[in-house]
C-alpha cells in the first residue's frame, strides 16, 4: 500500500495517526523520521503551523521544514494511495481561507435548515454554480442572493464551496480517501452543524466537462422519533394491516414507492413499533447508509461505495452478516439485486421477519419486481413469506387556514379533471390551495402518506406470478378488502387534506 514501503511513513496520510484534512495534504506532509514538507505557497500557514504542533505533542521530532512545491507533496501521497491525479483541480494557493468558506457551507445549512429543506443542490456547470433546495419534494432556487434573488456563484466559487464540504466530512474523519472532483464520492458532516441539525450526508457526482454536483441531504436532530403510522398519513385500517403484519414475526414486508415517497421514514417508524413491542429481540438492519438512529436496533452501514456494483456487494456482504448475527428481525433498505433478495429469502424461509423496499409503481407490482429480480416463483407463491405488500406516494397537505372549497365548476379546474372527480368522489366539493398565510408556504403545509396496503393470500400470488394482474386486481378488491391508491387519495380529496391537482401529479389520472 505504501509507496514508501522501506522508507519513512508517512504520517498526515488519509487515515493516518496525524490528522490532516484533504486540503492541509495540498500543504504539508509529516514524515515519520521527523521531515516537514510544506507547500511553498503555505510556508506560513497557521494549518501547517498547528498540524506540525500537533505531530510535536504526539512524539513526533519534527525537524525544520523543507519547502518543496506543491508537485512533490502531492507525489507523496499519490505514491501513498495509489490515486494519482486526486485533487487536480484544487486550487494552488490564492483561493479564499478555509475558515472562511466553511463558515459559508455552515451559512448554507443553516439558511437550508430554516427553510426546512431536505436537501441542499450545487451544481457547476459551465462559468458558474447554482444552489437550489428541496423543500417538501420541490426543489426551488435558494434565495439569497442580491435583493433575496435566487443565489449564482462564479463556477470556482462552487468548487470551493464542494471542495470545503468535503474537508469538513474527511476532518471528521468521515470521507473516504482525498477529495477527487472526477469521482462519485461520499461523506458525512457531523461537527460544526448549526442548531437542530444532527449531521449532513454529501454525495458528490462528477460532472461533464469539469463540472461538480453536490447533494447534502441534512438530517434534523429534531427528527420525529416517534412509532406512530398513522401520522403519517395511513389510514386506520392500513395502520391496522401494518401491524397485523408487524406481529407475525415471521415473512417479508416489502413497502414500495419512487425515491422521495417517505418508504425510509415508514419503514423507520415499523421498527421503532416493533423495538416497543418486542424488546427481547435481536433486530438489525442493513442500511445504505442509515439515516437516523434508531436505539435498539442494530444498524449496520453500507456506505460510501464509489460504483453500483461495489454497493452491491457490500449490501449483500452485510445482509449475509446480519443474517449470521442471530437476529429476530432484520430491516433491509432496498432489494435490488438477486442475491440480496435470495438472502431476503432465506432468511424469511427460517424464522424471521424482514422488512425491506424495492422499487414498484404500486403494491401488486411489486410481485413482478421481485419476479424480474430473479426470485423463484415458488417463493413468491408463499403467502406464509410473502406477508405484506405496501406502495405509497407523498403528496403536498393542504394548508387547512387558507384553503378554498371549491367544486368541479371551478374555473381553475381543468375540464377533463373535473369530469375525473365528479366520477371519483362522494360529493362535488373538494378543497383547492389558497394565497397561503403566515403558517404556510404557498398554501400548502407537509407532505402526508396516501398508500395502499395488501396482505395477501396464496391465489393473489398465484394469479401474480402467473401474470394474471387484471385477476389478481379484482381478487384483491373483491375477496381481501383491497382498497388501492385511488380510494385513499378520494378520501383526502373528500376531506380536504389533499388537492387533486397535486394528487394527479403524483399518483397519475384519477380514473378508476
Ligand atoms: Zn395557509
Amino acid at each position: 500500500m505504501r509507496a514508501l514501503t522501506s522508507g519513512p511513513d508517512v504520517l498526515t496520510r488519509d487515515g493516518g495517526p496525524v490528522r490532516a484534512s484533504p486540503t492541509l495534504r495540498d500543504k504539508v506532509a509529516i514524515l515519520s523520521d521527523g521531515r516537514c514538507l510544506v507547500s511553498r505557497k503555505h510556508a506560513d500557514d497557521v494549518d501547517v503551523l498547528g498540524v506540525i504542533a500537533l505531530a510535536r505533542r504526539m512524539g513526533v521530532r519534527t525537524r525544520d521544514p523543507e519547502f518543496v512545491d506543491l508537485g512533490s507533496l502531492r507525489s507523496v501521497y499519490c505514491g501513498e494511495t495509489g490515486r494519482a491525479g486526486t485533487g487536480r483541480e484544487m486550487q494552488e494557493g490564492g483561493g479564499p481561507d478555509d475558515t472562511a468558506m466553511q463558515r459559508e457551507v455552515q451559512d448554507l445549512l443553516a439558511r437550508a435548515a430554516q427553510a426546512q429543506a431536505s436537501d441542499i443542490h450545487v451544481v457547476v456547470e459551465g462559468e458558474a454554480a447554482g444552489v437550489r433546495i428541496r423543500v417538501d419534494g420541490d426543489l426551488r432556487p435558494l434565495d439569497g442572493g442580491a435583493n433575496g434573488a435566487p443565489v449564482h456563484w462564479r463556477a470556482e466559487h462552487g468548487r470551493q464551496i464542494c471542495m470545503t464540504a468535503y474537508a469538513m466530512a474527511a476532518e471528521g474523519g468521515t470521507a473516504d480517501a482525498s477529495y477527487d472532483p472526477f469521482s462519485f464520492q461520499a461523506g458525512r458532516i457531523m461537527t460544526g452543524l448549526p442548531d437542530g441539525i444532527q449531521a449532513v450526508r454529501l454525495q458528490f457526482n462528477p460532472v461533464g466537462y469539469s463540472g461538480r454536483h453536490l447533494v447534502m441531504r441534512l438530517l434534523y436532530s429534531g427528527h420525529a422519533a416517534g412509532s406512530s403510522l398513522d401520522e403519517l398519513g395511513f389510514s386506520a385500517a392500513q395502520v391496522a394491516d401494518l401491524a397485523a403484519i408487524a406481529d407475525r414475526q415471521t415473512g417479508l414486508l416489502v413497502i414500495s414507492g419512487p425515491t422521495g415517497s417517505g418508504k425510509t421514514t415508514t419503514l423507520e417508524r415499523m421498527m421503532r413499533r416493533i423495538v416497543a413491542r418486542y424488546p427481547g429481540e435481536s433486530i438489525l438492519s442493513v442500511e445504505d447508509p442509515p439515516e437516523y438512529r434508531i436505539p435498539g436496533v442494530i444498524q449496520l452501514p453500507v456506505a460510501n461505495m464509489r460504483s453500483d456494483n461495489d454497493r452491491d456487494n457490500a449490501y449483500t456482504e452485510a445482509i449475509a452478516a446480519a443474517l449470521r448475527s442471530d437476529p429476530d428481525r432484520i430491516m433491509i433498505g432496498e432489494v435490488r439485486t438477486r442475491a440480496a433478495a435470495h438472502h431476503a429469502f432465506e432468511a424469511a424461509m427460517t424464522g424471521h421477519q424482514v422488512l425491506t423496499t424495492v422499487h414498484a409503481n404500486d403494491a401488486l407490482g411489486i410481485i413482478t419486481r421481485l419476479l424480474d429480480i430473479g426470485v423463484e416463483p415458488y417463493k413468491l407463491r408463499d403467502p406464509s413469506l410473502v406477508t405484506g405488500l405496501v406502495a405509497q406516494r407523498l403528496i403536498r397537505r393542504l394548508c387547512p387556514l387558507c384553503r378554498r372549497p371549491a367544486s368541479s365548476c371551478d374555473a381553475t379546474v381543468p375540464a377533463d379533471l373535473a369530469e375525473r372527480l365528479r366520477a371519483l368522489l362522494p360529493t362535488d366539493r373538494f378543497w383547492l390551495p389558497g394565497d397561503g398565510c403566515s403558517s404556510c408556504r404557498n398554501g400548502y403545509v407537509g407532505r402526508t402518506v396516501v398508500a395502499e396496503t395488501v396482505r395477501p393470500d396464496a391465489t393473489l400470488l398465484a394469479l401474480l406470478c402467473d401474470g394474471q394482474r387484471q385477476d389478481a386486481f379484482r381478487h384483491w378488491i373483491a375477496e381481501l378488502d383491497g382498497r388501492p391508491f385511488l380510494d385513499h387519495a378520494a378520501a383526502k380529496i373528500a376531506a380536504g387534506e389533499i388537492d387533486p391537482l397535486q394528487a394527479e401529479y403524483r399518483l397519475g389520472k384519477l380514473v378508476r
